[in-house]
């Protein structure tokens, strides 16, 4: 496959997978997706490809409550069922493994849906008649 990106790179290396998580643009893989935390820029500043008709909505917040909550469960009922401690060391441990991940997962949860979008032609593609 030798898709070629508009800003000249090529876009079968630039994997969709790997610009989203790392936050980048799904078609250059270089410019930033972000301003800030959440909040995603009009175009790509280094390809122009226009963002402004994504539309992640609420998918990022539901897979990290899915992946999140999966794992925290997991380990909270491990923990439970080896060393039954008391509710007050599962606050400790969880309630910041909570607050963090979410944090630190929605940007790439959010990059990814994004470049998903861009790979099934959902940005940029002509309004609905
Ligand atoms: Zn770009």
């Amino acid at each position: 496959m030798t898709e070629r990106g508009a800003a000249g790179g090529n876009a079968a290396a630039t994997s969709w997978l790997r610009a989203g998580i790392a936050c980048r643009c799904p078609r250059c893989g270089r410019g930033p997706l972000f301003y800030g935390l959440l909040r995603v820029r009009p175009s790509c500043e280094v390809c122009g490809l226009d963002l402004s008709a994504q539309d992640a909505g609420d998918g990022p917040a539901v897979f990290v409550i899915l992946f999140l909550g999966l794992i925290v469960v997991a380990l909270a009922a491990i923990v439970e069922i080896e060393y039954s401690p008391p509710i007050w060391v599962h606050l400790m441990l969880w309630t910041p493994l909570i607050l963090g991940g979410s944090i630190l997962l929605l940007r790439p949860f959010k990059g990814v849906l994004i470049a998903l979008q861009y790979r099934h032609r959902l940005l940029g593609a002509p309004p609905r008649r």
